[in-house]
């Protein structure tokens, strides 16, 4: 039997007018890059597509995207690359980030009659992409006298949005007001965690992701607390059920030994699903509704559980996150965050959307 992940589409529209609700004044950029955080990018940008625009990461994304979605605003986080990336994006009429010199150049000497739409990206302390704040005066007037320039709008992103008590969200917020402020384009900083916590930088355009799939942005809770509802439930069955005894040890590397006579549950999921190797004894699974918990390693397309006490046959369900378990929870037991469980769920994971 093959395992799987179901997603829930109603959820997914509720994810997105909580957005709505929390940053009323701002339009919605839905980011749905990797694969709409590995729910599956055409389905999941059917069922939020009330949002204003879409967000990817990489030209592959976007050019697919288009396909379906022909007159959204489509917007490539990574902007182009080359001439070939910008030739494609003009014809495409994707939106596209600048966040070095180099990609104004590609801009100045194309000769292509349409224009597209820019979001000059500041870097305001993160320190990955975006241009230095003091180079914007220069690089904006550059991009309106480009001939392949429509509108431009600007952004900068977080670093640590997700402890709403780190001073240096204000900083970031204060280094991009000012850089900005005597220009009349439009603004985008916040992603999930500063949509939920930090509303005074919603400013013209949020941008959120991990909130639409029910995740909560912040390094601690649940998307319950945010009156999200979890969009993916990544669910197994139960192989077997083993009786074992005092001093037997399970699995791998033998790191766990039964303390008394008992019976270890089988589930038919492994690291080759995407179920993370590094959960630790303990990390909880729902069987028939009751949670059970992780022994010994994670194989490759197997796991033990604890079955002392728990009602569970072969063939029974196990849901290994979603539904009545956070993959918050799940992501805190393996030293991960829920966005890279979410991403990662392989081929072999059956996808069911209703
Ligand atoms: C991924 C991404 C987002 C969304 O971040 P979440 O934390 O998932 O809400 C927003 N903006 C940019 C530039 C991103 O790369």
């Amino acid at each position: 039997m093959r395992n799987h992940a179901h997603i829930n589409l109603a959820a997914l529209s509720h994810n997105l007018q909580r957005v709505q609700q929390l940053a009323a004044s701002a339009r919605v950029m839905a980011v749905i890059k990797a694969n709409a955080y590995g729910h599956g990018m055409l389905e999941v940008a059917k069922a939020l597509n009330a949002a204003d625009a879409f967000a990817v990461a990489t030209l592959e994304e976007a050019l697919k995207l288009r396909q379906s979605f022909t007159d959204k605003k489509i917007l490539l986080l990574q902007g182009a690359g080359n001439k070939s990336d910008l030739q494609q994006a003009i014809e495409q009429r994707l939106d596209l980030v600048v966040h070095t010199e180099a990609q104004i150049k590609l801009l100045e000497l194309t000769d292509a009659v349409t224009s597209l739409d820019v979001w000059l990206k500041i870097d305001t302390g993160m320190h990955r992409l975006g241009i230095n704040p003091t180079h914007f005066p220069d690089y904006f007037s550059r991009l309106q006298q480009c001939q392949a320039v429509g509108q431009i709008r600007t952004m900068s992103h977080f670093a640590n949005a997700d402890d709403v008590s780190d001073s240096k969200n204000l900083k970031q917020l204060s280094v991009f007001q000012a850089t900005t402020s005597n220009y009349s384009a439009e603004k985008s900083l916040a992603n999930s965690a500063a949509i939920c916590g930090f509303a005074d930088s919603h400013l013209d355009w949020v941008r959120p992701g991990i909130m639409l799939y029910g995740i909560n942005p912040f390094n601690q809770g649940v998307g319950a607390d945010l009156e999200l509802l979890p969009v993916m439930t990544f669910s197994s069955s139960l192989l077997c059920v083993q009786q074992f005894q005092a001093g037997d040890s399970i699995g791998y590397g033998s790191t766990w030994t039964c303390p008394e006579d008992m019976p270890v549950g089988v589930v038919s999921v492994g690291y080759g699903d995407g179920y993370p190797r590094h959960a630790r004894a303990g990390t909880p699974v729902l069987i028939n509704g009751q949670r059970a918990s992780l022994l010994g390693r994670v194989s490759m397309d197997m796991i033990s559980i604890d079955l002392r006490g728990v009602d569970a046959s072969a063939g029974d369900k196990v849901v290994l996150w979603g539904e009545d378990l956070p993959a918050e929870e799940i992501a805190d037991c393996s030293g991960t965050i829920a966005y890279e469980l979410l991403c990662k769920l392989t081929q072999r994971v059956q996808f069911d959307y209703r």
